[in-house]
């Protein structure tokens, strides 16, 4: 399959970070000019200069996905440094310990005493559980609203949210990331029937699990072996391995590639090693 998206404006949120960085720059390679938004402003230029030093076009820009003021100073910079936007990664999001619950299970002796620095779903912090919402949910949908304006003008475009396998089955411990997960995919399918006839095409990618900033505590210890949690998931992951960013490359050309996938409009695409399709046994 060869994409070629020479002429293509893309727009990466998140792309500071570890999986989108990856997802910048293969959009970049195949041909793109690829705008990288990310809270951290240092972070985006980082990847904005690799980009450019391997000879593609790139720009780093500070945006907010919470803050429509910000969204829409990131917007304008982009179209008059690069054009106006046709392809749109929804990638900023993630969890936060204040949605996170200490246990797996809610135990009888949990409700007779208190342990001092666990948190039970009775102890969940409302700003906590709010904060992810935002963040993964309104952050995609205002996004969305700010750049995807001008592809429903000309009629053409394409936008990719990231989900997760919380969206499928939640994990235990994270009820909020998984909630605000699952209305991504949610959202995905609503927005691809709410755009189909303005040609806007919006599908999700699902990752597995990808060894990342944002888990690597969780999976692993400080020695690099695998915590119990990582040991379960890597026994539910039938193809026996964590994800590598580089595994989500062929997934994202293939979406935003208008020939590759032109009548493929509203799908969560997993890429998990078979992770959302073992049932454990
Ligand atoms: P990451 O933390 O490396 O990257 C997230 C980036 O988003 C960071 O650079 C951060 O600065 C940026 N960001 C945070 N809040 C922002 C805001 N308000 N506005 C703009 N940018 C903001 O995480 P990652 O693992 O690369 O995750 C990327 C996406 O993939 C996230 O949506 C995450 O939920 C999802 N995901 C990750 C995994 C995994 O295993 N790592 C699995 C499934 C889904």
């Amino acid at each position: 399959m060869k994409v070629d998206l020479n002429g293509k404006v893309a727009v990466v949120t998140g792309g500071g970070g570890i999986l989108c960085s990856v997802m910048a720059k293969s959009l970049a390679e195949a041909g793109a000019k690829v705008a990288i938004l990310d809270l951290k402003e240092e972070a985006a230029k980082k990847v904005a200069d690799e980009i450019v030093k391997a000879g593609g076009k790139a720009i780093g820009v500070a945006a907010n996905v919470l803050d429509l003021e910000s969204l829409k100073k990131a917007e304008a910079i982009v179209k008059a440094e690069l054009g106006a936007c046709d392809i749109l990664v929804n990638g900023a999001g993630g969890n936060n310990p204040k949605g996170t619950t200490s246990k797996e299970y809610l135990m009888p002796e949990d409700l007779v005493k208190k342990t001092e620095g666990v948190t039970t779903f009775f102890d969940l912090d409302p700003a906590g559980v709010g904060f992810v919402f935002n963040l993964n949910f309104l952050g995609t949908l205002l996004t969305t609203q700010v750049f995807a304006r001008e592809m429903a003008e000309k009629g053409a475009g394409s936008i990719i949210n990231i989900s997760s396998m919380n969206a499928f089955t939640p994990l235990t411990k994270i009820p909020a990331y998984s909630g605000a997960k699952a209305a991504i995919s949610n959202f995905t399918q609503w927005l691809a029937v709410h755009f189909s006839k303005v040609n806007i095409r919006v599908n999700a990618i699902a990752p597995g699990f990808f060894l990342t900033e944002q888990n690597r505590t969780l999976l692993t210890n400080p020695d690099g072996s695998l915590t119990a949690r990582g040991n379960t998931i890597l026994s539910h992951t039938p193809m026996g391995r964590f994800g590598t960013p580089d595994d989500l490359t062929g997934a994202l050309l293939f979406l935003v590639d208008d020939s590759a996938s032109s009548f493929i409009n509203g799908v969560v695409l997993p890429v998990d090693g078979a992770f959302s399709a073992f049932s454990g046994v």
